[in-house]
């Protein structure tokens, strides 16, 4: 069966410093994958070679059966042009930690904005969409809202719908909720759920234990840029055979 996402031996360095240790990946369709570790230990990195906004040094990653980033040609790996590059990372949805929605636009129109311009859709049908999953996350009533208008719990759900709009094969989440108040959280996490349940595949890099227990169907640990846990969220959480994942778990559970 193709893999949603699989990565090979990913190595990717800034200057002299190697942040990813060249990391593997399998990532089914349907699963719900969640990446924890320590700040710094290159977990949105990794995330970025996944979706091509890095390039890694090293390794290759493979999106529903095709290599992100290359075709092959007679035998041996080029380039994709830009274009098609773009074609490939839309099939990846990014929600980030700062939304990063368009200021100047509505919430509507932060979600009709890909759909027309990248796949040619009407307004029309753009809209039509667009309502649906903002009724999906909440947020069908603050349609005509500016981002300035809206809380960050509310922000992020927009930007999850902005990001399923454009029917990516996986989302990718870094940090959803960590720029969030304590008390946003929780709506966030639970558009999450649903979404996991509706059987989204998703790679969630995300401190949000819980959420990691209770949805992940896997649970990987990065520790400076290798992985050193990648099991059950049973086995890794209460049972890490690791002692810095032990470390580690034990100053955030
Ligand atoms: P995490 O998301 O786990 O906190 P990151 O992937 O953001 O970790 O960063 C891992 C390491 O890579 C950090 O030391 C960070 O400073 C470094 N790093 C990340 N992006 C860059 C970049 N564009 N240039 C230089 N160093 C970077
Ligand atoms: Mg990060």
């Amino acid at each position: 069966m193709t893999l949603a996402v699989k990565a090979v031996g990913i190595r990717k360095s800034f200057g002299n410093h190697e942040v990813l240790k060249g990391l593997d990946l399998d990532v089914a369709y349907g699963e719900v994958l969640c990446i924890l570790g320590p700040s710094g230990s290159g977990k949105s990195t990794f995330l970025r070679c996944i979706n091509h906004l890095e390039i890694p040094n090293g390794g290759y990653v493979w999106v529903d059966g095709a290599i992100m980033g290359y075709e092959l040609n007679r035998g041996a790996l080029q380039e994709l042009p830009v274009k098609r590059l773009r074609a490939q990372q839309s099939q990846l949805g990014m929600v980030f930690q700062h939304f990063n929605l368009f200021a100047h636009r509505t919430v509507l129109g932060n979600v009709t904005e890909g759909p027309m311009v990248v796949r040619g859709l009407s307004r029309a049908e753009a809209e039509a969409r667009a309502m649906a999953l903002l009724e999906q996350v909440g947020m069908a009533a603050k349609a005509s809202s500016y981002p300035s208008q809206l809380s960050g719990g509310q922000k992020q759900r927009v930007a999850i719908a902005r990001a399923l709009a454009m029917e990516p094969r996986v989302m990718l989440f870094d940090e959803p909720t960590s720029a969030l108040d304590p008390e946003l959280v929780g709506e966030v996490l639970e558009v999450m759920r649903n979404l996991a349940r509706g059987g989204t595949t998703m790679i969630v890099v995300t401190h949000e234990i819980g959420f990691a227990r209770e949805v992940a169907d896997r649970v990987v640990v990065m520790i400076d840029g290798e992985i050193r846990e990648n099991g059950a969220p049973q086995q890794v959480l209460s049972n890490p055979g690791d002692a810095r994942v032990r470390s580690f778990l034990s100053r955030v559970l």
